[in-house]
């Protein structure tokens, strides 16, 4: 089965906006990396393309950060030892290191609400709409993207900016996003953030 996403331009309103950039971590990206995967690689510039756009447009920008301690029960069955907190594999690629005065959320699971402040964050700031990228768009991508949607934020995901091991992978993030959630698509050079006020 084709999925093709309709690719639209989108006008960001500034102060109701924020940029998630989800997992760009060493061990999903960095080729030494304990679960790296090939694709992720391909994101990082359209991801600095948008992270550059929305620093100069003072767009907030949220990082999650996967982040597990010593024999993690749920997750380290399944993957294996990943993203330690204080390992190197756990930091955040050189390429889109943040500023001090962003954001950053230590998520344990996929989804980036689960368990952590960041609908409280989204709240306290009044976001309303939130850019979605970062890495693995099946997996943690996918599963904040859907409690995003659950929760009734606006999500716009740049389908230049997220990357999953598999076409296939690939191809259901998409589809679920459209079909079950009905994200809007775009790609990172479409994406201009409006100034308002
Ligand atoms: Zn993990």
């Amino acid at each position: 089965m084709e999925i093709e996403p309709c690719i639209v331009n989108i006008d960001i309103p500034t102060p109701s906006s924020a940029l998630i950039i989800i997992d760009m971590q060493n061990d999903f990206v960095h080729p030494d990396g304990k679960l790296f995967s090939p694709n992720a690689k391909k994101i990082i510039q359209p991801i600095k393309l948008l992270l550059e756009k929305a620093r100069k447009s003072n767009i907030r920008v949220i990082y999650t950060q996967d982040t597990h301690f010593k024999d993690d029960p749920v997750e380290f069955p399944i993957w294996g030892e990943h993203v330690v907190k204080g390992s190197w594999g756990w930091q955040i690629i050189d390429e889109l290191k943040h500023l001090n005065t962003e954001i950053i959320i230590e998520k344990l699971r996929y989804d980036a609400f689960f368990g952590t402040p960041l609908e409280h964050i989204l709240n306290i700031y009044g976001i309303e709409n939130i850019i979605v990228t970062g890495t693995v768009a099946n997996i943690c991508v996918l599963h904040t993207v859907s409690s995003a949607r659950l929760r009734n934020y606006n999500v716009i995901v740049p389908v230049d900016a997220i990357s999953a091991l598999t076409e296939f992978d690939y191809s259901l993030s998409i589809r679920q996003m459209d079909f079950l959630y009905k994200v809007k698509f775009t790609k990172a050079e479409l994406i201009r953030f409006q100034e308002t006020q």
